[in-house]
């Protein structure tokens, strides 16, 4: 039978995010049922619950940076037992049998693209899915990775489902490692855990912040040097010496100003996904240093099994404040402000304790 599921969702771009529930769908045969401990708010989730991509489907109930406990599994599944801790990101579901797919690069899926965990269609109940702002989820046993941290540090894994997978592949695609000056830009969710992962890689890190008070912060978090992109004299100090630059900043800005601290043959990967387009970048910089412009989608579900172990093998979780859902108005205005050290998470006690 269905099971009755309590949430949040938006009603509208224009509504706040208030109580709502659906009916998730009876465990399948590949399937696991997962009770949501705690679930990361993503910049994403505030994109698409206010309409700020095209596109969403409303009601909307965000969050795909789940963790949780398995409550019940299908007949088919070995890998799953009742019991174990467990994380969702950003798919539920893709073809199979893409050669993307079959590369376990899910999220390139060529035939019908990845299912998202909100916002894309539901194949088995019709309408759309809804995300992890809820008190628990069934999905298909190839997209549940296992969570390996210790029980008492599951709020700050809940991040790793896609700020950490986020930062992670494009790091490891474009080989961040020693030897490599590697910059960061944005200090928020993704940013915060793209200079953890980098640093852990062994490169050498400089992240670029608009805010001073992240200074000190950005160097706990394993970075080498801070600049504040504000600054044009600390940022022609680093003029042609970046292997990579990973950009994460969720508003449109000038990529002039990053491009021209490439060297030759440098690239700079866009994971940040803006309202408003960027300005268009000069092409002479461009060209003159050989230099690219790259983005990067998620990670496949191989990869975020393999940053989840490496994340618990270097004792890497986000940093992240703790919040109800009641409260999740209040923290998609701060975010808006930058204002969040470094990831809302909410408890979803909360939700499963509300009348
Ligand atoms: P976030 O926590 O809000 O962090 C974004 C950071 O960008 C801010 O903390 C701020 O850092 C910087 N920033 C914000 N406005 C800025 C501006 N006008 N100019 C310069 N810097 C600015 O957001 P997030 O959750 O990390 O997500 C970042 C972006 O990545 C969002 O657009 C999100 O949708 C996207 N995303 C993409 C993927 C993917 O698969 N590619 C996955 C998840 C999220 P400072 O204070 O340090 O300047
Ligand atoms: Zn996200």
């Amino acid at each position: 039978m269905p099971s009755e599921a309590k949430a949040y969702a938006a009603q509208s771009a224009t509504t706040p995010l208030a109580p709502f529930s659906f009916e998730r769908r009876d465990v399948r045969p590949d399937d696991v049922a997962i009770d949501i401990l705690f679930c990361g708010v993503c910049h994403s989730d505030l994109h698409t619950a206010r309409g700020e991509w095209d596109g969403t489907l409303y009601p909307c109930v965000p969050g795909h940076e789940i963790v949780g406990r398995v409550t019940a599994v299908g007949s088919d599944v070995a890998k799953f037992q009742v019991g174990d801790l467990v994380g969702v990101g950003c798919m539920v579901d893709s073809c199979g049998h893409c050669p993307s797919c079959q590369a376990s690069e899910e999220q390139f899926c060529e035939t019908t693209g990845f299912v998202g965990t909100y916002n894309g269609p539901d194949t088995v109940l019709g309408g759309h899915t809804f995300g992890g702002y809820s008190d628990h989820i069934v999905v298909k046993d190839r997209f549940v990775v296992k969570v390996g941290h210790d029980e008492k540090d599951l709020a700050g894994v809940a991040p790793l489902l896609c700020a950490g997978i986020t930062t992670y592949s494009p790091l490891r695609h474009w080989q961040a490692g020693p030897g490599k000056k590697v910059g960061v830009v944005g200090i928020g969710g993704l940013g915060h855990m793209g200079i953890k992962l980098a640093a852990a890689m062994g490169a050498h890190v400089v992240a670029f912040t608009t805010s001073a008070d992240k200074v000190e912060d950005a160097k706990r978090l394993g970075a080498h040097e801070v600049v504040i992109s504000r600054d044009p004299e600390a940022m022609a100090a680093h003029a042609n010496s970046f292997d990579f630059i990973l950009n994460t900043v969720a508003a449109s800005h000038d990529l002039d100003q990053f491009m021209v601290l490439l060297r030759r043959d440098g690239t700079m990967t866009l994971v940040g996904a803006p309202e408003h387009p960027h300005p268009s970048p000069s092409i002479w910089n461009l060209l003159m240093g050989r230099r690219s412009i790259a983005g990067s989608p998620i990670g496949g579900i191989a990869e975020t099994q393999e940053m989840l172990d490496f994340c618990r093998d270097h004792g890497i979780t986000a940093d992240i404040e703790i919040i109800p859902i009641q409260e999740i108005e209040t923290a998609y205005a701060r975010m808006l402000k930058s204002d969040i050290k470094y990831r809302f998470v909410i408890d979803m006690a909360s939700l499963k304790q509300a009348a």
